[in-house]
């Protein structure tokens, strides 16, 4: 799994509508690439928030900053 599968399917995940296999696939590249493990916990929190007060979705400004982040964080490594 790459890093761009991974951050593409976050949102299966999260919802559990994931095939098992490709679940276990998704938790071991978390386990070894910590720019997805920082991206999943920045995702799950403004998810969390954004549930919080009401919000359907995670505003399209959001994710492009979260997206942002993660593609700086690949570049560097
Ligand atoms: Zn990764």
């Amino acid at each position: 799994m790459r890093c761009e599968d991974l951050v593409s399917i976050i949102i299966d995940y999260l919802e559990d509508s994931m095939d098992p296999a490709f679940k276990e696939e998704f938790e071991r590249h978390m386990g070894d690439c910590s720019s997805c493990l920082a991206f999943f916990e920045t995702y799950k929190k403004t998810r969390d928030l954004t549930k919080e007060i009401k919000c359907d979705d995670i505003p399209p400004d959001v994710q492009d900053r979260v997206r942002a982040f993660l593609k700086k964080k690949i570049s560097q490594a």
